[in-house]
């Protein structure tokens, strides 16, 4: 009688679960002491964690070898270590229930790997708050299990929280070449100098980290050098598809790796960790070549002007098209905006973007060019306010100036939460007489991820005894559950997690296996986890209430007032109309303060305290706002 995924099952093993360990800590330290004899995967291990970044870099180039001659390494290895029964459990730090900050633990036995560590942009109830990461203090209970950090693609919801990371925790990271490079230039933007950390992978190595053997397999996605992972571990193999779509006319790179997926799928995978961006969506994504021919029909509408287009600075393959339209028609490209430089420097570098010599000018040049004669590729497709495209939009540019020669293409759907600001951003545009193309009116943009149809064909390939939606809000994660159950996946076979809650994978069955800590962490600045709820508290008062002053001056030892009260308002309310309730404020604080004389009692803290209080409760009554009071007494 299989124990898996109905409701009560679960509610029953959490419970023994819990009786016999207070947390997945213990857990951990329970599976460290049970039959744990792989001396093999230990050595493994040793070979690959332990030693010099050179050492790492030879144990994978020697697998590669190995896997050359062996087309089938990771089916065998499963074979053998399928007859552990060492439990695998998977712990989604981040990445559900949401989009961002996405972040999978896998342990399994004494060795436990990362894949991914995002960031998130903050709600708009996160005042000053610049990014948002997960929180990491489950990873310091099992620092000593952590074999390394395995990345799927460059984007920020995946590499976002790496510098965060590195700061605690000194570990190596295994991704593809171009990833690497974006994570190099995000440790270099932190002053950190991580490269001795990083281990280039190519799609088709596969790497040891403990008993894991991870094997990265291309798929399509809006980044180049996007991989899926194919983990196989003792308790079975999982493919985790990461960010993908499939993409039969993809720009400058192969369609995904469908070959290997059914190989893997022939031979039996326990999970199937899916992308649920679109799963929303029925149909296929579009291609990303499709842009391509919307671009051709836009540069011809555009001629006799100058084209200005934004779209992500991550998306090298579009990039990689405008600048051959640039070419085609004749035109200089310029790229402005810090982000749009580095990502088309490190691509240059890397070989991921081609153009000919005399394409790329200087942005400092572009006015000595006519219109007709330039391409200007530029961040802010989200509206973004510091951005280059809201600069121009609001006229403060350094170089470009907006006039109605100015055809201007925003490559790129906003994501949810930033429509209004790409709104504010068309309309100051099309205010200063350009063109302006957006997501609707043509197809400018292809996402990067899965739609129904694609999803389908991954499970079909990969063939799943467990399908594990990841990677999108709950509506998303539901949508991807019912395309799994409509190809024939049980329902109860579908795994629908929450971030922190740890999945069991042993003999061949799934089930919930507690929590552990998790959530998220706000970051202000450099600063991390120094944005607590207090401060976020007082920050949304500020920004709804403003801020009173109330300064005066006492002579020390009489308590008698001999400056003030003087009242300053920030943002509460408009002083010159509001001199009646002014007067009640000052009023109000001489009254308290003669009290306080009366009684000889000048204890500034209790002072202050009352002023506070009653000062408080007499705007609210007024105004019915609670404005943050801060009174000032000086002694003079
Ligand atoms: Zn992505
Ligand atoms: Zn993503």
């Amino acid at each position: 009688m299989p124990k898996i995924y109905d409701k009560i099952d679960l509610t029953e093993k959490n419970k023994t679960k819990r009786k016999k360990n207070t947390s997945a800590n213990n857990a951990a330290k329970k599976s460290r002491t049970s039959k744990n004899t792989k001396k093999t995967a230990e050595k493994k291990t040793a070979a690959s964690a332990s030693g010099s970044s050179a050492k790492k870099t030879d144990t994978a180039k020697k697998t590669r070898k190995k896997d050359v001659a062996s087309p089938k390494p990771a089916t065998k290895s499963r074979q053998k270590k399928i007859s552990s029964d060492e439990p695998l459990q998977i712990i989604s730090l981040g990445g559900l229930e949401e989009i961002g900050k996405n972040m999978t633990l896998f342990i399994c036995g004494n060795d436990a790997v990362i894949v991914d560590c995002g960031m998130a942009f903050p709600d708009d109830d996160l005042l000053g708050v610049d990014t948002v990461i997960p929180d990491f203090t489950y990873l310091e209970s099992i620092k000593d299990k952590l074999r390394g950090l395995v990345v799927t693609h460059g984007h920020e919801d995946h590499i976002g929280g790496i510098p965060f990371l590195l700061q605690q925790f000194h570990l190596p990271i295994y991704a593809t070449p171009l990833t690497i490079g974006l994570i190099g230039s995000k440790m270099e933007e932190t002053g950190m100098n991580a490269s001795s950390l990083f281990n280039t992978v190519h799609t088709g190595d596969t790497i040891h980290l403990g008993c894991f053997d991870i094997e990265f397999i291309r798929v399509n996605h809006s980044i180049p050098d996007s991989a899926a992972l194919a983990i196989t571990t003792p308790a079975g193999v999982i493919i985790h598809t990461g960010d993908f779509k499939i993409d039969y006319t993809p720009v400058f790179e192969e369609t995904a790796d469908l070959g290997r997926l059914s190989e893997y799928g022939e031979n039996g995978v326990l999970a199937l960790l899916c992308d649920s961006t679109n799963a929303e969506n029925p149909g296929n994504s579009l291609s990303e070549s499709h842009v391509g021919s919307s671009f051709e029909a836009l540069f011809s509408r555009a001629e006799g002007k100058r084209v200005i287009i934004a779209t992500f600075s991550s998306n090298i393959q579009r990039l990689q098209q405008i600048i051959d339209f640039a070419e085609n028609h004749g035109r200089k490209v310029a790229v402005s905006g810090r982000s749009m430089q580095n990502n088309v420097e490190i691509a240059q570098e890397l070989g991921y973007l081609k153009f000919r010599d005399g394409t790329m000018i200087d942005m400092d040049s572009v006015n000595s060019y006519a219109p007709e004669d330039l391409v200007i590729i530029t961040t802010g497709s989200q509206g973004e306010p510091m951005s280059a495209l809201s600069r121009m939009a609001a006229g403060e540019h350094r170089q470009i100036k907006i006039t109605s020669k100015d055809f201007i293409i925003i490559s790129a759907t906003p994501i949810p939460g930033n429509e209004k600001a790409v709104t504010r951003v068309i309309n100051s545009l099309l205010k200063l007489g350009s063109d302006v193309i957006y997501e609707s009116m043509y197809e400018v943009h292809a996402s990067g991820h899965a739609c129904q149809n694609e999803i389908k064909l991954m499970i079909s390939l990969v063939r799943p005894k467990y399908f594990f939606p990841v990677h999108g809000e709950y509506k998303h994660l539901i949508a991807n559950r019912a395309t799994a159950v409509s190809m024939g996946i049980p329902e109860r076979n579908v795994i629908l997690s929450e971030i922190g809650k740890v999945v069991e994978f042993s003999h061949g069955k799934a089930g919930f296996s507690g929590t552990v800590d998790s959530g998220r962490v706000l970051v202000d600045g450099y600063g991390i986890g120094d944005v607590g709820a207090a401060v976020l508290r007082e920050r949304k008062r500020l920004s709804s209430d403003g801020l009173v002053f109330v300064v005066c001056g006492i002579e020390n030892g009489s308590g008698e007032i001999v400056s003030g009260p003087e009242v300053i308002s920030r943002g509460f309310v408009y002083v010159r109309d509001s001199e009646e309730l002014m007067n009640d404020i000052r009023n109000r604080t001489t009254e308290l303060l003669e009290s306080f004389r009366s009684s000889r009692r000048y204890r500034r803290g209790e002072m202050q305290e009352l002023i506070r209080a009653e000062l408080g409760r007499l705007l609210y009554q007024k105004t019915k706002k609670s404005p943050m009071i801060i009174p000032v007494i000086l002694d003079i």
